[in-house]
């Protein structure tokens, strides 16, 4: 039971300091926390023993260390792994770890369904529901750890990067995400490297621009389109924030955090955006940019008219942006098998119950 208690869990150094100087504690005890909470994936007070025991009994009662609840888990024949998580009665957010030689990715949701309704997205369609607390961002991450086994040892890390490629458009949540971005990256939080934490946004301008004052990570651009004309039907925030002014607010927010590059996703949908002359105008819009391209085979689902393109043009497609000077690397899908890819990621928003949820993934599902 939460009752009205304070959930710790997606509270950065500094909300938790003022958590604690609101109690009349000293802010130091923020740093413990912190430990106990990111690096150790602690929940019980009990545990925390280097808090005394009077503020612990006091901390029992009035806060709490809650991450959303599991529903399901699959597993996929390539190792990539998908939960599905409550967010409520009757809603749900996925969650996706891709586990690669390498390194270990983590998907992670920010709201439950999205209401930027991209043509091309399992989640677009299913529309918008709710933005997630910090406290149901950040305890995906936390939940992560906790289900991989990870230690609190570097070496032994399984998450090395984390991305906002699940449901929702982080930016739209603005306020609940960036305190999340901070723990990922403090020191006593998650300890990412932030070069491996990865903002990715359909290009809510305003919202971009503040992110470059207030945190730095690496920025990943869904562009899809080379031209206004073509992003006004896939991408309908271009309408509000056209191409011109999503690319502005990009090469400042690179030039504010030393020029390092910005990932632009490119779904490839047959015979859509994939021509090349799509891929000239591409080239010319991001030559001599701090630019690279991942070009993301389209991911179908149920309902969509879309195909992905074929293979070859893909290949040809990614020689003109190459050609033209572009890093453009191709994404490899993973985790098909369950849903689990790109834009697939669709949770169970509004009313449908998690019973029907089981029966379309043909899966058990735990009651509530
Ligand atoms: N809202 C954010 C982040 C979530 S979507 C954004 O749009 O960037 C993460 C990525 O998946 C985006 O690049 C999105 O365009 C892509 N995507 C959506 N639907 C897809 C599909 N059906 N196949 C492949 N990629 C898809
Ligand atoms: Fe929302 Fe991103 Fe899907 Fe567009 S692609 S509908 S912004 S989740």
């Amino acid at each position: 039971m939460s009752g009205d208690r304070q959930n710790l869990l997606g509270l950065s150094r500094v909300q938790l300091e003022n958590f604690f100087t609101g109690l009349g504690e000293k802010s130091y005890r923020a740093r413990q926390m912190m430990k106990w909470i990111y690096r150790r994936g602690e929940s019980d007070f009990d545990r925390m023993t280097d808090i005394s025991k009077t503020l612990r009994e006091r901390l029992k009662e009035i806060a709490e260390v809650r991450a959303p609840e599991i529903v399901t888990e699959q597993l996929s024949d390539d190792g990539t792994r998908k939960w599905l998580l409550r967010a409520g009665a009757n809603q749900a957010i996925e969650m996706v770890f891709i586990p690669e030689t390498d390194r270990g990715t983590l998907c992670i949701s920010s709201q439950v369904g999205c209401a930027l309704d991209c043509s091309f997205c399992s989640t677009g369609k299913q529309g918008f529901n709710r933005n997630l607390s910090s406290a149901e961002i950040a305890g995906q991450v936390w939940l992560a750890k906790r289900l991989l086994g990870e230690t609190t040892l570097a070496s032994e890390r399984v998450i090395s990067n984390v991305v906002f490629m699940g449901m929702g458009e982080p930016l739209a949540n603005y306020r609940n995400v960036v305190p999340v971005l901070e723990i990922l990256i403090d020191e006593l939080g998650f300890e990412l490297s932030r070069r491996r934490v990865t903002l990715s946004t359909s290009g809510l301008v305003p919202n971009l621009k503040r992110l470059a004052d207030d945190c730095n990570v690496a920025l990943a651009v869904s562009l899809h389109a080379p031209n206004d004309e073509l992003r006004n039907q896939l991408v309908p925030i271009n309408r509000r924030h056209p191409i011109r002014e999503l690319l502005a607010a990009c090469w400042a927010y690179a030039e504010k955090h030393s020029n390092r590059s910005i990932t632009f996703e490119y779904v490839m949908m047959d015979g859509i955006n994939d021509s090349l002359v799509h891929a000239r105008q591409l080239a010319r819009l991001l030559r001599r940019r701090p630019a690279k391209v991942n070009l993301i085979p389209f991911n179908p689902f149920p309902g969509t008219t879309y195909r992905c393109s074929p293979v070859r043009r893909i290949n040809e497609f990614r020689q003109i942006l190459l050609d033209g000077g572009i890093m453009t690397t191709t994404r490899r899908t993973r985790g098909q098998d369950i849903d689990a890819a790109c834009g697939q990621l669709a949770g169970k928003v509004k009313d449908r119950t998690t019973a029907r949820l089981g029966d379309k993934l043909g899966i058990q599902v735990k009651s509530a």
